[in-house]
């Protein structure tokens, strides 16, 4: 049936309507059946692919989304431009074992456009908000929808986007969702670089720049837990980076006992902590 939809090999049930994927959930949920899910914007890699094996080992079902979700991007952000790729990634989520991919589109997101909304927590104060204000408003309410269309036992968030992880344990918290809410470590490559799906953007030259990053906030974490003040330690981070090539620090901060930074390579994005 999923080739009708044009994708070639795939067995793995693709779902675009809320109402076909209510039925499915309501026969796994009838059977005493687990499920776990895992969100996402597509672009898939291995970074996405440890959390679907996070939620196989906590959860009988895991359910994927893939939805690019223009409330969390800002108007001069990279919507249009962000990597999209629904054949690879239905092959990788099949060779993962995943059970059900979530593919709806903004109409079933949001049919009314964003009329009513919830609001994020203190969590989402200063770091990402301070660069993109209006990021975790997009976040929260997506999740909360697609929680509302899944209702999932388990759901499970990447680390790598700590802020997030922490802002979306909060909203489940506070609303009092019975979800539990887990993170999943970090995957890099082989030089250590965070993945994520805007690496794509990187030139070989600024991806060469890119893997200095863990580098340094990992030597930074070091200075600090040898005695170095926070302060002093941060200020030799934002040296380094700018030695390093980085183009623009949006921040190197400490919150939640970790080191959290977030750095322009050219016109990239990249955060990271440790
Ligand atoms: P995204 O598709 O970028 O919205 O990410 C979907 C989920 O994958 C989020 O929970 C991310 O934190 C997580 N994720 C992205 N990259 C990584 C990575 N390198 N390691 C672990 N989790 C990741």
């Amino acid at each position: 049936m999923n080739q009708a939809f044009g994708y070639n090999n795939i067995n793995l049930p693709v779902i675009k309507s809320s109402s076909s994927l209510q039925e499915i959930i309501f026969e796994w949920k009838n059977e005493g059946l687990r499920i776990g899910f895992v969100p996402t914007m597509g672009a898939l890699h291995e970074g996405h692919l440890s959390l679907v094996k996070l939620s196989l080992e906590n959860a009988h079902r895991c359910i994927v989304s893939i939805f690019v979700n223009p409330s969390q991007f800002a108007p001069n952000e990279d919507f249009n431009s962000y990597p999209r790729d629904i054949q690879g990634d239905l092959y990788k989520l099949q060779s993962s074992g995943a059970h059900l991919v979530y593919t709806p589109d903004e109409n079933e997101i949001y049919p009314d456009g964003i009329q009513t909304g919830i609001m994020p927590g203190k969590e989402a104060q200063g770091l990402e908000t301070d660069f993109r204000p209006n990021f975790f408003n997009g976040v929260v309410n997506v999740v909360y929808r697609l929680f509302e269309h899944i209702k999932p036992d388990i759901a499970i968030f990447g680390e790598k986007d700590f802020q997030q992880l922490q802002v979306i344990s909060e909203m489940v918290k506070d609303l009092d969702l019975d979800i539990e809410i887990l993170g999943a470590p970090i995957i890099r490559d082989k030089y250590g670089l965070a993945m994520s799906s805007r690496n794509t953007y990187l030139s070989s030259e600024e991806l060469v720049i890119a893997r200095r990053l863990n580098k340094i906030i990992y030597k930074t974490a070091q200075n600090i837990s040898d005695g170095m003040t926070v302060e002093k330690a941060i200020n030799d981070a934002k040296v380094l980076l700018l030695e390093a090539n980085f183009d623009k620090i949006d921040y190197v901060e400490e919150r939640w006992n970790k080191l959290i930074t977030a750095v322009w390579v050219g016109k990239t994005r990249l955060i990271d902590n440790c």
